[in-house]
């Protein structure tokens, strides 16, 4: 019988703070081996993408010269206290029960990928992408730690949506619900959020508009070409994505053929896009304007997401 199963690569650490940069940095530039950890958790950052197989290859100089400018700047003990105050921001969602301590692990990785909530129990940090991001250090980490601990909290308290298990409706509910409560803690402005301040009303009716365009082929279509042609969603994709960012719209557009491919597309603009975060951030918001406290609202649970969207004004 042939054996297809993957290897499991899941690595139980302790609560507590590590620093796997220095580690990294040596299997980089002098090729000593990842202690076996490490390297589940480098692999497990991203599946898709192998550090190895690109250091081997063609990569290795720009590697080489990411990961030195990403040292010329990194302090572990400088980012420690921000991490601190990081934790105390996804704190505060519940207030009568204590975060369980969790592991926080800074890594090096070319892959562009900020930071992960690795199965919902640690939270791996790439110093490389955060260094590219804008903000002061202190900004930086203190919002990507409270962004990803408040998701390791929501798993803890059990709230985690059940993501297998939803239509295309329900995915994007709980997309909102989960990723808009983690922008919403963050205490500090990012650069992008002004574009999307500026036209949140926009933003908010679009996802009205889709939830009320069952059935409706040409409605979903209109949506997307309205969104494609807005000029925040242009400034943001810029940014987000630099010159490149044309391709990634054409691909979105040209695969709308039907009413299922209408829906991915609009699933890809509010996940992988990224639009959701802010769009979920908006609910959160107009929720705690209303009177309700977060606490009540964290353990409700995504299900009532979608009376959050009607009642939105
Ligand atoms: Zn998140």
């Amino acid at each position: 019988m042939e054996d297809t199963e993957e290897k499991d690569t899941t690595v139980e650490l302790k609560p507590g703070i590590y620093d796997y940069v220095p580690q990294i940095r040596d299997h980089i530039i002098k090729g000593s081996e990842l202690p076996y950890e490490i390297d589940a958790i480098v692999k497990d950052f991203n599946r898709e993408y192998d550090l190895d197989e690109n250091l081997n290859g063609a990569g290795r100089e720009k590697i080489q010269q990411e990961l030195n400018d990403c040292l010329n700047d990194y302090d572990f003990a400088e980012i420690l206290p921000f991490v601190k105050e990081g934790l105390s921001y996804a704190q505060k969602i519940n207030n009568d029960v204590e975060i369980k301590p969790f592991p926080i692990i800074f890594i090096f990785s070319p892959y562009s990928r900020v930071a992960l909530a690795s199965k919902g129990n640690a939270s791996v940090i790439n110093v490389n992408e955060l260094r590219k991001r804008d903000g002061s250090l202190k900004e930086k980490v203190v919002n990507t730690i409270a962004h990803e601990s408040t998701h390791i909290f929501l798993s803890q308290l059990g709230k985690e949506p059940d993501w297998t298990k939803q239509d295309l409706k329900g995915k994007v509910l709980n997309f909102l619900w989960w990723e808009g409560l983690a922008k919403y803690v963050q205490p500090y402005p990012e650069y992008l959020d002004s574009f999307f301040e500026n036209d949140s009303k926009f933003w908010v009716g679009t996802v009205k508009k889709w939830f009320r365009s069952d059935n409706n082929f040409k409605q979903k279509e209109d949506i997307v070409n309205d969104v494609i042609n807005r000029e925040s969603f242009k400034l943001v994709m810029e940014k987000r994505y630099g010159p490149n960012h044309f391709n990634l719209i054409d691909n979105i557009f040209e695969q709308i053929k039907d009413e299922k491919s209408a829906d991915d597309a609009f699933l890809v603009l509010i996940q992988k896009a990224g639009f959701g975060y802010f769009i979920g951030e908006q609910f959160w918001k107009d929720r705690v304007d209303k009177g309700f406290s977060i606490k009540d609202l964290v353990m409700k649970g995504s299900e009532d997401m979608s009376k959050w969207i009607e009642e939105y004004e």
